[in-house]
């Protein structure tokens, strides 16, 4: 058994745990960070975030090629979709980004010790028969996807994100199980290749975490586009059959059941955190209900040294939400102070229109009775949106009734990911809707839209 000793040791190098190890060394800590898979990058980069955002863009391209350049005067005849390059540009992308944190590990001089770690009763790291130790040990685990009693997911029929990131061929149909961040981004790639795909939600909206409007309107326009949806209703059988999969869907609330058959079924109706083979509970680590580790608000779990960060303990499941945990938490074990603003933490969902929001939602603020107003304007109403013959959606702002100060923003439109940016920098610095309104923002830019909503919040946008 040899033994060799860090300052730190990271578990796990997705978004979370390689931010982490970075900063760490940037700060002169001695830094290890332990990866089971072949690459680093985590589910972010190898399963998650990077390769469903080239698929993404890939497949509105090809959407765009076939519906859309019509209407602007270039037509393209004999557009053919090769669904093995397109897998292959994915690939391409995965690769290069899980081999750009191997070179930064290089940089940085971070070892990576390779294979799968577990905790000792006293604090100490484990690979197979390998002993490590350190003054601090991080958990960055991550998540892992939650199954459904009684379905299966075999990776074939039946897939999890995963598998929806690697079909070997355009399913005739496919149904997701799910109308979250999951469901609608790869039922928007595979719909824009050809597949008939049906959301089945249990809930009667999709989205739920977003503003209840973009919610509504979002169902609005991915119908438009040709997605459909059953929502109030779950299912509760699926049986392997020879063309698919054969499910039971019943209403939520009860009722007759019905049958539907698919080609392929995603399921996507969460993730939980993962915790497998670290040997948590014979180390003292505490975990909540819901299978989260139990941190303090500097990240320490219940044995002391003991840390943990991103998907593995409370809060959105996002990996900017753990690479910002990652980089607070390095600064406190290197003696700093950090900080993280939980209520600002952007969600975007990247259909076409893209959802955005940051802040709270007009729900949230009615439940909570804080009084607000409200700014909205269309893309229809800005020019660059139409120059892109892209005027769906709108922009939201809200802001406290009294004092101005900018409380929540949701957007739904084109670069919708891209324009929240701006919002979320004036309520980092406590900004009202007249700081955005009184700003210079470059015409002809979708950015106008954010200002005249703004503006739109004292009654007096110049474009509608
Ligand atoms: P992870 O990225 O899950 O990394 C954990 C790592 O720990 C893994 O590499 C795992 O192999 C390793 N590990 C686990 N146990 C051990 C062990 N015992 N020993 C050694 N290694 C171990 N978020 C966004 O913000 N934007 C997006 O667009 C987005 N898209 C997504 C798309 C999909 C399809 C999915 C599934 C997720 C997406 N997410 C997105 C969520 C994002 O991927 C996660 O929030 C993020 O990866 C969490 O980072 P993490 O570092 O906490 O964990
Ligand atoms: P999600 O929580 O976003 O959505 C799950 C959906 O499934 C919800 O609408 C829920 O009501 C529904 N649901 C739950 N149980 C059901 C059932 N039995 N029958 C029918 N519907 C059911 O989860 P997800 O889409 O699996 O994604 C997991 C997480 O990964 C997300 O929460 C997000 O944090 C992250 N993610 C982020 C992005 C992004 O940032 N663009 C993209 C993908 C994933």
């Amino acid at each position: 058994m040899s033994k060799k000793s860090y300052d730190v040791i990271i578990i796990g190098s997705g978004p979370g745990g390689y931010v982490c190890a970075i900063r760490c060394a940037q700060l002169g800590l001695k830094t290890a960070c332990i990866e089971k898979s072949d690459t680093l990058g985590g589910t972010c980069l190898n399963v998650g975030c990077i390769p469903s955002k080239a698929l993404l863009q890939a497949s509105e391209k090809y959407d765009e090629a076939n519906n859309h350049l019509g209407a602007m005067g270039i037509n393209i005849s004999g557009i053919k979709l090769d669904l093995k390059a397109m897998m292959g540009h994915k690939n391409n992308v995965v690769d290069a980004n899980t081999k750009g944190v191997e070179y930064l590990f290089r940089k940085n001089k971070i070892d990576w010790l390779k294979g799968e770690a577990s905790l000792t009763k006293k604090g100490a790291v484990k690979i197979g028969d390998a002993l490590y130790k350190a003054d601090h040990v991080v958990i960055a685990t991550g998540s892992d996807v939650i199954g459904l009693p009684g379905i299966k997911i075999d990776g074939k029929k039946i897939v999890s994100s995963t598998g929806a990131l690697d079909l070997a061929k355009v399913p005739k149909s496919m149904v997701v199980i799910g109308g979250g961040y999951i469901g609608l981004e790869m039922g928007c790639v595979w719909r824009r290749l050809g597949t008939d795909v049906t959301i089945v939600e249990f809930l009667d909206r999709i989205l739920p975490g977003m503003d209840g409007e973009v919610s509504k309107d979002m169902l609005r326009i991915l119908k438009k586009q040709g997605m459909k949806f059953k929502l109030g209703t779950k299912v509760t059988q699926a049986k392997s059959v020879r063309t698919g999969v054969s499910l039971t869907l019943e209403p939520a609330k009860g009722g007759a059941t019905e049958t539907l058959n698919t080609e392929i079924l995603l399921v996507a109706v969460g993730r939980k955190p993962y915790t497998d083979a670290l040997n948590l509970d014979e180390a003292g680590v505490m975990r909540d209900e819901r299978g989260r580790i139990k941190v303090s608000g500097k990240f320490e779990t219940s044995v002391k040294g003991i840390y943990a960060i991103g998907d593995v303990i409370a809060g959105p499941m996002l990996a900017h939400k753990a690479e910002d945990e990652g980089v607070v938490l390095a600064e406190m074990l290197a003696g700093q102070t950090g900080h993280i603003n939980y209520n600002l933490i952007p969600g975007v969902v990247y259909t076409h229109p893209e959802a955005a929001q940051i802040g709270k939602t007009e729900e949230q603020l009615k439940e909570e009775g804080t009084p607000y107003k409200i700014g909205k304007f269309p893309f229809t109403a800005n020019g660059r949106a139409r120059a892109m013959n892209a005027t769906d959606g709108f922009v939201k702002i809200l802001a406290h009734e009294k004092t101005d100060r900018v409380l929540g923003c949701h957007i739904l439109g084109p670069e919708a990911g891209t324009l929240i940016a701006e919002v979320v920098a004036v309520m980092e610095f406590g900004g009202s809707a007249e700081d955005i309104a009184r700003t210079c923002h470059a015409h002809p830019t979708l950015e106008e839209a954010i200002k005249e909503a703004a503006l739109a919040v004292d009654g007096r946008p110049i474009h509608i």
